[in-house]
């Protein structure tokens, strides 16, 4: 599940992360009076305006209706004011948006971090996620804060380091040094920053991410070591014991889809090709759309239906497919192990009917326990189905259906 900039931050305050504070908006009426509680006597402060979406690239990313960028500095709280509404109930484009902007409904009122002082404020980039290779938690940074870090890991990737934590020992004190080190700290900067990453992986390990990722991180000109921006992704399996945290999740930024799949019990995740598949099983679900990607194909989505593939699921499942309108045929690959062939091939004979024409080529490979009777029973249906026995088979099938 991942969480808005402003969301992330209580979480990272709470486990002693040093954040830029800030007051989020929901409403324009609310701008004047947010910006005067953080505002001194003189008023004459600078703020950094920033929509709260889910999505990165909001400091080079345009509104639509309004031109404005998604952060933006302002001094003074008639000027705050008049930013937040620039940006409050826009739609947001940035790199990450795929070309539909964004609805924009809350906005982040911050203060300004990057304060003039003895030395320059410098931004670093930090992450902390799991190397499936290596199969530990890393601590991943670079001097090359505030940039892409995509850009940055394919033009200069010597400037992106990686400190692995040893699960026996759990992040050491000369790791949080040499990092410090590694970003060209020294004297207080140094001791903030070992603070920091010592406090940024105990949020990690403590609310059960799967992903930290504070770009920038950000040594102010009175060396203090900031979270600027926070990007962070909890482990949706860990949810159950972190209630608080569960409540904190907006489902006008996740894809209807999904989520009309969850609420139905079914494990979905919608990609972007053209043939819908329905499965039994996560790891079959992936073989599948291995094959199909071999055979020539593109999978539209992830679809794991359970043990109890029965009329009433597959037709949720049908529905669910059928709605992405780039699905040109649908790949059925069941197998009958506790549940029988036959029962499914029932299931699917009875959703295929129900819902009258149906829009799209439909190939069903039933596998296992009464395969044989499932077969039949589809063949002798009298339904433009497509049973097939052997997976190459089925995707053959596909890619035939397709040209
Ligand atoms: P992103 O563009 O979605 O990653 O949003 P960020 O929160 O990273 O903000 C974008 C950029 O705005 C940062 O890289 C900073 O350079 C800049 N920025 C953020 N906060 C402040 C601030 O308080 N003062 C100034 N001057 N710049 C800021
Ligand atoms: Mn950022």
């Amino acid at each position: 599940m991942n969480l808005h900039e402003y969301q992330g931050k209580s979480i990272l305050k709470k486990f002693g992360v040093a954040i830029q504070e800030g007051k989020v908006v929901e409403q324009i009426e609310d701008a004047e009076s947010i910006a005067k509680k953080l505002s001194d006597e003189t008023g004459t402060k600078w703020f950094v305006i920033k929509a709260q979406i889910h999505a990165g690239g909001r400091g080079k990313g345009t509104v639509s209706e309004t031109g404005s960028h998604g952060v933006v500095l302002a001094k003074g709280i008639d000027k705050v004011n008049e930013t937040v509404k620039g940006i409050l109930g826009g739609h947001l484009n940035t790199a990450q948006t795929n070309g539909v902007g964004k609805l924009v409904n809350k906005v982040l009122i911050a203060e300004d971090v990057y304060y003039p002082g003895d030395s320059e404020p410098s931004e670093f980039y930090m992450s902390v996620l799991l190397d499936r290779e290596v199969g530990r938690n890393i601590i991943m940074y670079s001097t090359e804060g505030g940039m892409d870090i995509e850009t940055v890991a394919e033009e200069t990737p010597h400037l992106i380091f990686k400190e692995e934590v040893d699960p026996r020992v759990g992040l050491q004190g000369f790791q949080t040094r040499k990092i410090a080190y590694n970003l060209g700290l020294s004297g207080k900067a140094m001791k903030e920053m070992t603070k920091f990453v010592t406090a940024l992986y105990n949020a990690y390990e403590g609310c059960d991410a799967s992903m930290l990722e504070i770009n920038p991180v950000l040594k102010t000109s009175d060396d203090k070591i900031i979270a600027v921006d926070a990007k962070v992704t909890l482990d949706d399996s860990s949810l159950f014991r972190h209630s608080e945290y569960a409540l904190m999740r907006d489902k006008s930024e996740e894809d209807s889809t999904e989520i009309e799949a969850d609420e139905a019990g079914l494990n979905f995740v919608k990609l972007d090709g053209n043939v819908g598949c329905m499965v039994n099983g996560a790891g079959l679900a992936m073989a599948t759309m291995d094959i199909i990607k071999l055979s020539g194909g593109n999978p539209a989505n992830f679809l794991d239906v359970g043990g109890t593939a029965d009329a009433e699921r597959v037709e949720k499942a049908f529905n669910i497919i059928l709605k992405d309108k780039n699905v040109k045929a649908i790949l059925i690959n069941i197998f009958g192990g506790i549940v029988r062939c036959d029962r499914v091939a029932q299931g699917i004979v009875d959703a295929y009917q129900n819902y009258g024409s149906f829009p799209v080529p439909l190939i069903v490979r039933l596998q296992g326990t009464n395969a044989k009777e499932a077969k039949e029973l589809i063949d002798n249906s009298g339904l433009d189905v497509i049973s097939v026995v052997q997976l190459q088979d089925a995707a053959d099938k596909v890619k035939e259906v397709l040209s």
